[in-house]
């Protein structure tokens, strides 16, 4: 813990929402050697040296932390997305790969950084690079895009913390248990954790609902139930093979993700990591990716395991159409339970999945209330404010350090034009970012 006379930077005369336990809240905030050193009382640290930001009666937060958001194909396709403002790229695929080069690459994580702390976003989790995806039609998930982010973050040059899980087959596609076993045993890049940390792996248990490639109990209007992504000779081998994968990781210590959206596969998920919790004890911080059709009974099972859940309210809200239209609507009023993973006391994770949406968060509280259809409160707003701040930290395995505005974390903090915990969430995407630091330091100052 950093011990300091005087603070480099001190933010006061606004609210200072400090998401710690009792949720307190205070007025100014101190900060020395990219650490928080003082919450409320911060006067007697201001010396000749200290930057002072009056805040104006503005808000500070906790960094915000996109925990699934694909960086780097973020940054290679900003300012257009999969499935909104396609202006640009209508129609058209492109003709090589988005990221050919490491000049690309790093371009692209670089051009992510800029757009990320615009946004107040001072973290985020890159969901899936690894060598299954080095001939990929992308080049935005490849081993090869790993090495940059350990590259820039050595030099010093990420303008968020990233997080990263490696992935031994294919993004949204097929891979074998083969394939997985040698990952698992390759090498991950090291460095600075608190800058880049590459210590979990992420699952493609399955496709989504509209495409038919969920794998569920019911059947889809072809007479289809989808099967499990894994390979195998058939049904029963491909969820042998998930569950070694499962058993695999969580035995060499890895944090699992697994990408899971048909309640079949979110039942062979989790009933996996049941058993590897039981037979080798709790580790891992594992959780289930998106989540769709996740039935009451597995959802209630999650809280005793530890096992957390990272959804995205924006996908649901945008794609709520299609999957009534594979499945019909009684499927859609009981899909992406959120209102229910918050009563069981479920670490949920709210997050974008830019690119497939855009990445501001703001937007995606919002829908997060709509898709509950909750009403406005403050502590509605704190709900969903903690699935991108204290829980985003939990999944990282980080909430002894970040996540929250206490003294001794790193002052990773999001200064909002307004309070949050005043307004209604429809409200939310108009109040703008005017600042955002990451480890002491401002990376953005509207
Ligand atoms: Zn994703």
């Amino acid at each position: 813990m950093v011990t300091a006379s005087t603070a480099d930077l001190v933010l006061t005369g606004g609210t200072v929402l400090t998401f710690d336990d009792r949720d307190t809240e205070a007025t100014a905030v101190a900060v020395a050697s990219g650490e928080i050193v003082a919450v409320g009382d911060v006067d007697h640290l201001v010396g000749p040296e200290t930057h002072v930001v009056d805040l104006y009666g503005r808000t500070v937060l906790p960094g915000i932390n996109d925990s699934h958001l694909h960086g780097a194909w973020l940054g290679a396709m900003w300012p257009n997305t999969l499935l909104t403002g396609m202006a640009g790229i209508e129609g058209e695929a492109p003709a090589g790969p988005l990221l050919p080069d490491a000049q690309a690459r790093r371009a692209a994580i670089l051009r992510t950084g800029d757009v990320v702390a615009e946004l107040g976003i001072t973290s985020y989790t890159e969901p899936g690079l690894g060598p299954g995806e080095d001939a990929g039609q992308t080049g935005c998930f490849s081993a090869a895009v790993l090495d940059e982010y350990a590259a820039l973050a050595a030099e010093g040059l990420l303008r968020a913390r990233v997080t990263v899980l490696r992935l031994f087959g294919e993004l949204d596609g097929p891979s074998t248990l083969a394939d997985f076993e040698r990952g698992l045993g390759s090498p991950a890049p090291q460095g600075d954790p608190r800058w880049l940390n590459v210590n979990g792996v992420k699952i493609f248990a399955d496709g989504i609902p509209p495409m038919r490639s969920a794998w569920i109990h019911h059947c889809y209007a072809d007479g289809t139930s989808g099967h499990l992504l894994v390979d195998g000779d058939d049904l029963a081998d491909r969820e042998v093979n998930l569950r070694r994968m499962i058993d695999l990781a969580h035995r060499a210590g890895a944090q699992i993700g697994v990408h899971a959206t048909g309640d079949r596969t979110i039942e062979v998920v989790v009933s996996a990591m049941a058993d590897a919790i039981a037979a080798h004890g709790p580790a891992g911080r594992h959780y289930l990716i998106h989540g769709d059709l996740v039935a009451k009974d597995v959802l209630a099972r999650l809280p005793e395991l530890g096992i957390g859940l990272n959804t995205q309210p924006g996908i649901s809200v945008t794609t709520a159409p299609w999957l009534a239209a594979a499945l019909g609507d009684d499927v859609v009023r009981a899909a992406w339970p959120l209102r229910d993973a918050f009563d069981l006391g479920i670490p949920v994770c709210l997050s974008s999945d830019a690119p497939v949406i855009g990445p501001d968060w703001r937007q995606w509280i919002a829908a997060a209330a709509e898709w509950m259809g909750a009403e406005p409160s403050p502590e509605l707003m704190r709900t969903l404010l903690r699935g991108y701040t204290v829980n985003a930290a939990r999944q990282d395995g980080a909430e002894s350090w970040k996540g929250s505005i206490e003294v001794g974390k790193v002052a990773d903090l999001t200064v909002l034009e307004a309070n949050p915990l005043t307004l209604a969430p429809a409200d939310l995407p108009g109040v703008g970012v005017a600042m955002t630091i990451v480890d002491g330091r401002v990376v953005f100052e509207r």
